[in-house]
Formats: C-alpha cells, sequence, structure tokens
C-alpha cells in the first residue's frame, strides 16, 4: 500500500519550522505494515493544496495531512466537539482578555415523511439553479453559518488579527435541544476558564 505524508504550512517552505512530523510517522508506519514512499511539504494556499491532494489520491492509497505545525498568527485551531460539533479558536493579540463567541448550527429540522415529493427542489440535494442554492437549512442555519466563516476567511485574506480571542462555537443538535453539542461546547469553555465579553448565536437572516 503506497503511503504518502503531506505536511501544509509556510512556516515549513520558509523554514522557520522544521518539520519532524514526517520522519516520526515514516517511522511508526512500518510497525503496522504501512511504508512511507512520499513526503510532501506545501505552502499555505489552497490552490497548491488541492493539486498536492490530488496527485495524492492518483499515486498513493494512503494520505497522512499534517498541518498547523505553526503556530503563526494565521492558524486556527479547530476542536470536534461531542462528535460532530465544532469549535474554532482564534486567539487574540491579548489572549487574556474577555473573548467573543460567535455561534450557530449545522443540523436542520427533518423533513415530513412523505412529503419529500412537495419539495420544489430535494430537500436535501444541495441543487443549484445557478441563482440559489436549495437545500433544507439554508436560512436555519446554514446561511448564518457560512457568513461567520466567510467573514473569518475576508478577515485572515486581509491580515487582520482580533485583539481579544474569537470562539466559532457550530452545535450538531441545536433543532432538538443542543444537550449533547451546545453542552458540550459550553462545559469545555467553562473548564478553560473562557470569559465571554459577546455571545451572537443565530442571527436571522442573511440575505441581499
Ligand atoms: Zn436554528
Amino acid at each position: 500500500m503506497v503511503v504518502e505524508v503531506i505536511t501544509i504550512g509556510d512556516e515549513l517552505i520558509s523554514g522557520k519550522v522544521v518539520d519532524n512530523n514526517s520522519a516520526y510517522i515514516s517511522r511508526r508506519l512500518p510497525a503496522i505494515g504501512l511504508d512511507v514512499r512520499y513526503h510532501t511539504s506545501v505552502g499555505d494556499n489552497k490552490d497548491d493544496i488541492s493539486r498536492v491532494l490530488r496527485r495524492a489520491f492518483n499515486r498513493s492509497q494512503v494520505a497522512i495531512v499534517c498541518g498547523g505545525l505553526g503556530p503563526t498568527v494565521d492558524d486556527i485551531t479547530r476542536e470536534v466537539v461531542a462528535g460532530y460539533s465544532l469549535l474554532y479558536t482564534w486567539e487574540g493579540a491579548d489572549p487574556g482578555a474577555p473573548a467573543v463567541l460567535l455561534m450557530g448550527h449545522l443540523d436542520v429540522v427533518g423533513v415530513e415523511p412523505g412529503t419529500e415529493g412537495d419539495w420544489e427542489h430535494p430537500p436535501f440535494a444541495g441543487e443549484s439553479d445557478d441563482r440559489y442554492l436549495w437545500g433544507r437549512g439554508t436560512t436555519d442555519d446554514k446561511g448564518s453559518v457560512i457568513a461567520l466563516f466567510e467573514a473569518v476567511e475576508a478577515l485572515l485574506a486581509e491580515g487582520f488579527r482580533p485583539d481579544v480571542t474569537l470562539y466559532l462555537a457550530i452545535g450538531h443538535d441545536e433543532e432538538v435541544g443542543g444537550t449533547e453539542g451546545a453542552a458540550a461546547l459550553a462545559a469545555l469553555l467553562a473548564a478553560r476558564g473562557v470569559r465571554l465579553d459577546f455571545v451572537l448565536d443565530e442571527a436571522h437572516r442573511v440575505a441581499y
């Protein structure tokens, strides 16, 4: 089986950080019957990364991707909480200051069995008609989630760094009460002693 190890980060390409991860992985994998054939390093460029991944899919059966060997200011840590909920942490210039928490959720209300044919577009197909992307949950709450990520990505592209730490907490079971996702996210932040100055949740809705 052909295994490829891919490391991602400008800090690796520039030599600011030395990549020990690939060597470690390559030493450990033969013990479970996997031999590494390729090491690839690529900078933080989206098109380059997708080219490298496509090449890996063509020539390797297994691709192991390591990123965030930083730390650099553009690194945003993502954690998966309670199986499916997501917590992104964008550290501010003053990490001790009270933080900002922006929330959204990925789950949607179900579809009444037997009514699937009543939809103009199938509720879970994600069909695009060039003007709109049609799908269950676009206004509640995927539109909000996309707006949050677009805003963060636009700010990252400008080289912006927030004064205070910004958290994005994206739940997976809001429509049934959030007892797993939001509860676990809140418990995690509380356990870390995070103090919040501002919280925004599900601010309907994004229109143009
Ligand atoms: Zn909602």
